[in-house]
């Protein structure tokens, strides 16, 4: 198959091209870099089934031949997302509209990388997909969560309107090798931290709670949801159910780097912080059959050894 990934050249695009490739595909990988690294697609570039092309999806796009599109373009990290808002917001809904156009053209397939900041700040805990979310619709996340809930409007309308096919999945917070360094997210924080004697930044008291995901769950829950024959469009939430808070998680990389002189600082916690955060998988095990499968120190240890080969903040 030729397949089409945005934002391939990102942490989780990445891992989806490799996936990709290895199974025969080709894999066209489009991004602007805004976030990516090339040295994340460095080695598909020898690769003849592997072509990267620079290119912001925020204008149209043509390429023939598509059977699927993966859209994972979009900033993910707050303090990148906040940066250019308008950036952001444009990338999700202009972004989204322009590969649904391309999709049509080419009667692809086409998955929208979805989240669950779509829940906002959530007053139904665990989140499963029919709740509708708390979202500030006017606060400095929602250029994303709003953005990403305005794709999915789109991405159930053309299905609506025109039949294209269409996937959507909710990601909750996800880890792993290739990630940026300086990407800002917490778990890339805190062992860049620990690994440089820096303190571990707590924003708040750090009771909020998250629940981690490995990447290789992700890849293959994406698998899962893109090639099911059961036309389930989704939304699906794809996580890890197991929730920790975020003084847990400092206290778990600190027991896990016992030569790291770091301690654990306070920051002011960012406005819209969402306090809890734990996805309801029930949808994805019985349509996919899929949950994950790695457990958090295993994740971590693999995530530590990427950063001490890779890692500078
Ligand atoms: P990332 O920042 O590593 O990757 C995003 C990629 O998209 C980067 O390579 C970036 O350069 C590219 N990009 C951004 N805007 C673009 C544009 N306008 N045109 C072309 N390319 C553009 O982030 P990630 O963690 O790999 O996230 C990938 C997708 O998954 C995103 O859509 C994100 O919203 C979604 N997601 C990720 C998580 C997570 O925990 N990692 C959680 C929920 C949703
Ligand atoms: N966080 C933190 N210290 C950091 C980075 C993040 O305490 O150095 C917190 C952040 O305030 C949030 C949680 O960790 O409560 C997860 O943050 P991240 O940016 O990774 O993801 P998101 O907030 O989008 O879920």
């Amino acid at each position: 198959m030729k397949i089409l990934i945005t934002g391939g050249a990102g942490f989780i695009g990445s891992h989806l091209s490799k996936k990709l490739l290895g199974e025969g595909n080709s894999v066209v990988c489009v991004d602007n870099l805004f976030t990516g690294r090339k040295e994340n697609i460095e080695p598909f570039l020898k690769n003849k089934n592997f072509e990267f092309v620079e290119h912001d999806i925020i204008n149209p796009l043509e390429i023939e031949g598509i059977d699927q599109i993966f859209n994972f373009a979009c900033p993910a990290s707050p303090p990148h997302y906040q940066k250019d808002p308008v950036f952001t917001f444009k990338t999700s809904v202009l972004g989204s509209l322009n590969l649904l156009e391309l999709a049509r053209k080419n009667n692809a397939r086409i998955m929208q990388a979805s989240t669950s900041e779509v829940y906002g700040d959530p007053k139904t805990h665990p989140q499963p997909e029919t709740y509708w979310g708390n979202v500030n619709p006017i606060g400095i996340r929602s250029c994303y969560d709003e953005g990403k809930r305005a794709a999915e409007t789109l991405f159930f309308d053309y299905n609506r309107k025109y039949g294209t096919d269409i996937r959507v999945i909710r990601i909750f917070n996800t880890y792993g090798p290739n990630m940026d360094p300086r990407d800002g997210r917490v778990v890339s924080n805190f062992i860049n931290q620990a690994l440089e004697d820096q303190d571990l930044t707590i924003y708040g008291d750090g009771s909020q709670t998250r629940s981690f995901q490995y990447i290789d769950d992700l890849v293959d829950g994406i698998a899962k949801m893109m090639d099911n024959k059961n036309n389930f469009l989704g939304p699906v939430n794809l996580g890890n159910p197991d929730e920790f808070t975020v003084k847990e998680l400092a206290e778990k990389i600190l027991e896990m780097l016992p030569e790291s002189k770091s301690k654990i600082v306070h920051k002011p916690l960012p406005e819209d912080d969402p306090k809890q955060r734990k996805p309801d998988i029930t949808l994805a095990k019985k349509e996919l059959g899929w949950k994950p499968k790695v457990k958090i120190k295993e994740g971590l240890k693999k995530t530590i050894e990427y950063f001490k080969r890779n890692g500078r903040l």
